[in-house]
Protein backbone atom coordinates (compact mmCIF):
# COMPACT_ATOMS: atom_id res chain seq x y z
CA UNK A 1 0.00 0.00 0.00
CA UNK A 2 2.80 2.02 -0.53
CA UNK A 3 4.09 2.10 -3.68
CA UNK A 4 5.60 5.37 -5.06
CA UNK A 5 6.06 6.61 -1.53
CA UNK A 6 9.52 7.28 0.03
CA UNK A 7 10.74 6.81 3.49
CA UNK A 8 13.67 8.31 5.33
CA UNK A 9 14.36 5.64 8.79
CA UNK A 10 17.38 7.53 10.65
CA UNK A 11 19.35 4.45 12.77
CA UNK A 12 18.16 2.02 10.66
CA UNK A 13 21.69 0.07 9.80
CA UNK A 14 20.63 -2.50 13.23
CA UNK A 15 17.67 -2.85 15.28
CA UNK A 16 13.95 -1.57 14.96
CA UNK A 17 15.43 1.28 12.51
CA UNK A 18 15.98 -1.96 9.89
CA UNK A 19 12.92 -3.37 10.83
CA UNK A 20 10.97 -0.37 10.07
CA UNK A 21 12.67 0.08 6.53
CA UNK A 22 11.75 -3.80 5.67
CA UNK A 23 8.31 -3.32 7.09
CA UNK A 24 7.58 -0.16 4.58
CA UNK A 25 10.10 -1.56 1.91
CA UNK A 26 7.78 -4.73 2.10
CA UNK A 27 4.85 -2.41 1.13
CA UNK A 28 6.37 -1.41 -1.76
CA UNK A 29 7.84 2.19 -0.20
CA UNK A 30 11.57 3.31 -1.45
CA UNK A 31 13.72 3.49 1.39
CA UNK A 32 16.70 5.73 2.59
CA UNK A 33 18.76 4.24 5.54
CA UNK A 34 20.67 5.48 7.84
CA UNK A 35 23.14 5.04 11.00
CA UNK A 36 26.86 3.68 11.65
CA UNK A 37 27.95 0.69 11.09
CA UNK A 38 30.60 -1.88 9.18
CA UNK A 39 30.38 -0.31 5.35
CA UNK A 40 29.73 -4.01 3.85
CA UNK A 41 27.60 -5.10 6.21
CA UNK A 42 25.52 -1.62 5.70
CA UNK A 43 25.64 -2.06 2.19
CA UNK A 44 24.42 -6.18 2.07
CA UNK A 45 21.27 -4.76 3.95
CA UNK A 46 20.69 -2.18 1.15
CA UNK A 47 20.87 -4.64 -1.52
CA UNK A 48 18.88 -7.12 0.21
CA UNK A 49 16.10 -4.16 0.54
CA UNK A 50 16.25 -3.61 -3.08
CA UNK A 51 16.62 -7.55 -3.89
CA UNK A 52 14.17 -8.72 -1.70
CA UNK A 53 11.40 -5.59 -2.43
CA UNK A 54 12.14 -4.20 -5.87
CA UNK A 55 12.28 -1.08 -4.12
CA UNK A 56 14.65 1.68 -4.77
CA UNK A 57 16.78 1.76 -1.05
CA UNK A 58 19.44 4.07 -0.51
CA UNK A 59 21.81 5.00 2.31
CA UNK A 60 23.13 8.02 3.98
CA UNK A 61 25.29 8.30 6.31
CA UNK A 62 24.63 11.92 7.83
CA UNK A 63 25.08 12.01 11.26
CA UNK A 64 22.60 12.83 13.92
CA UNK A 65 24.28 15.37 16.16
CA UNK A 66 25.30 17.33 12.59
CA UNK A 67 22.09 19.37 11.60
CA UNK A 68 23.70 20.54 8.02
CA UNK A 69 23.95 16.62 7.42
CA UNK A 70 20.69 16.03 8.23
CA UNK A 71 19.25 18.60 6.07
CA UNK A 72 21.20 17.50 3.56
CA UNK A 73 20.32 13.61 3.36
CA UNK A 74 16.42 15.33 3.16
CA UNK A 75 17.29 17.12 0.41
CA UNK A 76 19.60 13.93 -1.30
CA UNK A 77 16.15 11.26 -0.37
CA UNK A 78 13.73 14.41 -2.12
CA UNK A 79 15.72 14.49 -5.14
CA UNK A 80 16.78 10.55 -5.53
CA UNK A 81 13.85 9.16 -4.37
CA UNK A 82 11.60 11.66 -5.69
CA UNK A 83 9.72 12.93 -2.45
CA UNK A 84 9.60 12.57 1.07
CA UNK A 85 6.53 10.93 2.70
CA UNK A 86 7.15 9.76 5.31
CA UNK A 87 10.02 9.83 7.62
CA UNK A 88 10.73 8.02 11.04
CA UNK A 89 13.13 9.37 13.11
CA UNK A 90 14.84 6.57 15.34
CA UNK A 91 18.75 6.66 15.75
CA UNK A 92 19.20 6.44 19.44
CA UNK A 93 21.82 5.93 21.82
CA UNK A 94 22.01 5.72 26.21
CA UNK A 95 24.09 6.71 29.02
CA UNK A 96 24.02 5.58 31.92
CA UNK A 97 25.28 7.47 35.40
CA UNK A 98 24.10 9.51 37.84
CA UNK A 99 23.21 12.90 37.49
CA UNK A 100 26.58 14.32 39.04
CA UNK A 101 29.02 12.06 37.26
CA UNK A 102 26.75 12.18 34.45
CA UNK A 103 29.61 13.64 31.45
CA UNK A 104 28.91 17.28 30.09
CA UNK A 105 29.78 15.71 26.98
CA UNK A 106 27.60 12.45 26.96
CA UNK A 107 24.50 14.66 27.73
CA UNK A 108 25.05 16.64 24.90
CA UNK A 109 25.42 13.81 22.54
CA UNK A 110 22.00 11.99 23.23
CA UNK A 111 20.22 14.97 23.55
CA UNK A 112 21.72 15.88 20.34
CA UNK A 113 20.91 12.50 18.86
CA UNK A 114 18.01 11.33 20.71
CA UNK A 115 15.76 14.83 20.30
CA UNK A 116 17.37 17.54 18.28
CA UNK A 117 18.10 15.41 15.09
CA UNK A 118 14.18 14.65 15.24
CA UNK A 119 13.86 18.38 15.39
CA UNK A 120 16.29 18.96 12.42
CA UNK A 121 14.70 16.38 10.29
CA UNK A 122 10.90 17.41 10.91
CA UNK A 123 12.29 21.06 9.66
CA UNK A 124 13.21 20.19 6.51
CA UNK A 125 10.90 17.57 5.81
CA UNK A 126 7.55 19.64 6.91
CA UNK A 127 7.92 21.96 4.13
CA UNK A 128 8.12 19.17 1.19
CA UNK A 129 5.04 17.33 2.77
CA UNK A 130 2.88 20.38 3.11
CA UNK A 131 3.69 20.83 -0.89
CA UNK A 132 2.10 17.45 -1.23
CA UNK A 133 -0.70 17.67 1.08
CA UNK A 134 0.18 14.61 3.06
CA UNK A 135 3.14 12.98 4.99
CA UNK A 136 3.60 10.92 7.91
CA UNK A 137 6.14 11.55 10.70
CA UNK A 138 6.83 9.06 13.42
CA UNK A 139 9.48 9.24 16.49
CA UNK A 140 10.98 6.45 17.96
CA UNK A 141 10.52 7.58 21.98
CA UNK A 142 10.49 4.79 24.97
CA UNK A 143 8.45 4.13 27.85
CA UNK A 144 10.80 6.68 28.60
CA UNK A 145 8.82 9.36 27.58
CA UNK A 146 6.52 8.82 30.11
CA UNK A 147 7.98 7.41 32.85
CA UNK A 148 11.68 7.58 34.26
CA UNK A 149 14.41 5.41 35.44
CA UNK A 150 17.35 6.58 37.70
CA UNK A 151 21.09 7.13 36.44
CA UNK A 152 19.22 7.78 32.39
CA UNK A 153 19.31 11.63 33.23
CA UNK A 154 19.65 12.38 29.40
CA UNK A 155 17.65 9.44 27.73
CA UNK A 156 14.38 10.37 29.76
CA UNK A 157 14.97 14.45 29.20
CA UNK A 158 15.38 13.71 25.45
CA UNK A 159 12.24 11.07 25.27
CA UNK A 160 9.93 12.77 27.17
CA UNK A 161 11.04 16.21 24.82
CA UNK A 162 10.42 13.99 21.75
CA UNK A 163 7.03 13.30 23.46
CA UNK A 164 6.26 17.35 23.25
CA UNK A 165 8.18 17.54 20.13
CA UNK A 166 5.82 15.40 18.49
CA UNK A 167 2.73 16.42 20.15
CA UNK A 168 3.87 20.13 18.66
CA UNK A 169 3.91 19.30 15.22
CA UNK A 170 1.21 17.49 15.04
CA UNK A 171 -0.53 20.65 16.18
CA UNK A 172 1.01 22.36 13.21
CA UNK A 173 0.99 20.41 10.26
CA UNK A 174 -2.82 18.95 11.86
CA UNK A 175 -4.69 20.30 8.15
CA UNK A 176 -2.10 19.54 5.75
CA UNK A 177 -2.84 15.65 5.85
CA UNK A 178 0.28 14.69 7.93
CA UNK A 179 -0.16 13.19 10.89
CA UNK A 180 2.62 13.51 13.32
CA UNK A 181 3.10 10.36 16.23
CA UNK A 182 5.54 8.79 18.46
CA UNK A 183 5.76 5.32 18.86
CA UNK A 184 7.38 4.45 22.93
CA UNK A 185 8.83 0.88 22.95
CA UNK A 186 9.60 -0.96 26.42
CA UNK A 187 12.31 -3.08 26.11
CA UNK A 188 12.91 -4.62 22.23
CA UNK A 189 15.12 -7.11 21.76
CA UNK A 190 17.68 -5.45 19.43
CA UNK A 191 21.29 -6.91 19.06
CA UNK A 192 21.95 -4.10 21.57
CA UNK A 193 20.23 -5.70 24.46
CA UNK A 194 21.36 -9.49 23.49
CA UNK A 195 24.99 -8.48 23.43
CA UNK A 196 24.84 -7.24 27.33
CA UNK A 197 23.62 -10.38 28.52
CA UNK A 198 26.84 -11.96 28.70
CA UNK A 199 28.51 -9.55 30.68
CA UNK A 200 25.89 -9.09 33.19
CA UNK A 201 25.91 -12.93 33.41
CA UNK A 202 29.45 -12.60 34.67
CA UNK A 203 28.71 -9.28 36.60
CA UNK A 204 26.31 -10.44 38.62
CA UNK A 205 26.95 -14.20 38.81
CA UNK A 206 23.69 -14.57 37.26
CA UNK A 207 22.04 -16.66 35.01
CA UNK A 208 21.05 -16.09 31.26
CA UNK A 209 17.74 -16.39 32.57
CA UNK A 210 18.06 -14.67 35.59
CA UNK A 211 19.59 -11.71 33.83
CA UNK A 212 16.31 -11.20 31.12
CA UNK A 213 13.52 -11.52 33.70
CA UNK A 214 15.05 -10.03 37.33
CA UNK A 215 17.16 -7.47 35.14
CA UNK A 216 16.45 -6.85 32.01
CA UNK A 217 12.64 -7.35 32.06
CA UNK A 218 12.12 -6.37 35.64
CA UNK A 219 9.73 -3.32 35.01
CA UNK A 220 8.07 -5.06 32.13
CA UNK A 221 4.79 -7.20 33.34
CA UNK A 222 4.50 -9.70 30.41
CA UNK A 223 7.93 -11.08 31.32
CA UNK A 224 8.84 -10.93 27.18
CA UNK A 225 10.67 -8.57 25.49
CA UNK A 226 8.89 -6.34 22.43
CA UNK A 227 10.14 -7.39 19.06
CA UNK A 228 11.26 -5.20 16.55
CA UNK A 229 8.74 -6.35 13.93
CA UNK A 230 5.74 -5.49 16.33
CA UNK A 231 7.25 -2.07 16.64
CA UNK A 232 7.34 -1.88 12.93
CA UNK A 233 4.38 -3.02 12.27
CA UNK A 234 3.00 -0.32 14.33
CA UNK A 235 4.55 1.85 12.72
CA UNK A 236 2.71 0.48 8.84
CA UNK A 237 -0.39 1.52 10.60
CA UNK A 238 -0.13 4.61 11.16
CA UNK A 239 1.52 4.80 7.39
CA UNK A 240 -2.15 3.74 6.42
CA UNK A 241 -4.94 6.08 4.99
CA UNK A 242 -7.20 4.72 7.70
CA UNK A 243 -4.77 6.03 10.45
CA UNK A 244 -4.84 9.70 9.05
CA UNK A 245 -6.85 10.73 11.90
CA UNK A 246 -4.29 9.68 14.30
CA UNK A 247 -2.06 12.81 15.60
CA UNK A 248 -0.35 13.52 18.51
CA UNK A 249 -0.43 10.86 20.00
CA UNK A 250 1.94 8.20 21.86
CA UNK A 251 1.61 5.08 21.17
CA UNK A 252 3.17 2.48 23.94
CA UNK A 253 4.21 -0.67 23.44
CA UNK A 254 5.95 -1.90 26.23
CA UNK A 255 4.67 -5.13 27.62
CA UNK A 256 2.42 -3.36 30.32
CA UNK A 257 5.57 -1.05 31.81
CA UNK A 258 3.98 2.18 32.02
CA UNK A 259 0.53 0.44 33.01
CA UNK A 260 2.28 -0.40 36.62
P1 LIG B 1 20.43 0.12 17.95
O1 LIG B 1 21.67 0.50 18.70
O2 LIG B 1 20.29 -1.27 17.44
O3 LIG B 1 20.19 1.15 16.76
C1 LIG B 1 20.52 2.53 16.88
C2 LIG B 1 20.76 3.07 15.49
O4 LIG B 1 21.12 4.47 15.61
C3 LIG B 1 21.92 2.38 14.76
O5 LIG B 1 21.58 2.24 13.40
C4 LIG B 1 23.07 3.38 14.95
O6 LIG B 1 24.06 3.29 13.92
C5 LIG B 1 22.30 4.68 14.85
N1 LIG B 1 23.03 5.85 15.36
C6 LIG B 1 23.63 6.01 16.57
N2 LIG B 1 24.23 7.22 16.62
C7 LIG B 1 24.00 7.82 15.42
C8 LIG B 1 24.36 9.08 14.86
N3 LIG B 1 25.10 10.00 15.52
N4 LIG B 1 23.96 9.36 13.60
C9 LIG B 1 23.24 8.46 12.88
N5 LIG B 1 22.87 7.26 13.36
C10 LIG B 1 23.25 6.95 14.62
O7 LIG B 1 19.24 0.45 18.95
P2 LIG B 1 17.67 0.12 18.91
O8 LIG B 1 17.42 -0.66 20.12
O9 LIG B 1 17.23 -0.40 17.60
O10 LIG B 1 17.08 1.61 19.15
C11 LIG B 1 16.46 2.40 18.15
C12 LIG B 1 15.62 3.47 18.81
O11 LIG B 1 14.64 2.86 19.64
C13 LIG B 1 16.40 4.43 19.73
O12 LIG B 1 15.89 5.75 19.58
C14 LIG B 1 16.11 3.88 21.12
O13 LIG B 1 16.21 4.90 22.10
C15 LIG B 1 14.69 3.42 20.93
N6 LIG B 1 14.27 2.43 21.92
C16 LIG B 1 14.90 1.21 22.03
C17 LIG B 1 14.48 0.29 22.99
C18 LIG B 1 15.13 -1.07 23.16
O14 LIG B 1 14.83 -1.73 24.15
N7 LIG B 1 15.96 -1.54 22.27
C19 LIG B 1 13.42 0.65 23.83
C20 LIG B 1 12.79 1.88 23.69
C21 LIG B 1 13.24 2.77 22.72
Amino acid sequence: FLKGKSAIITGSTSGIGLAYAKALAAEGASVMINGFGDADAIEKERAALEATHGVKALYDAADMTKPDQIAAMVARANAELGSVDIVISNAGIQHVAPVEEFPVEKWDAVIAINLSSTFHLMRAAVPLMKAKKWGRIITTASAHSLVASPNKAAYVAAKHGIAGLTKTVALETATFGITVNCISPGYVWTPLVENQIPDTMKARGMTREQVMNDVLLAAQPTKAFVHPEQVAALALFLCRDEASAITGANYSIDGGWTAA
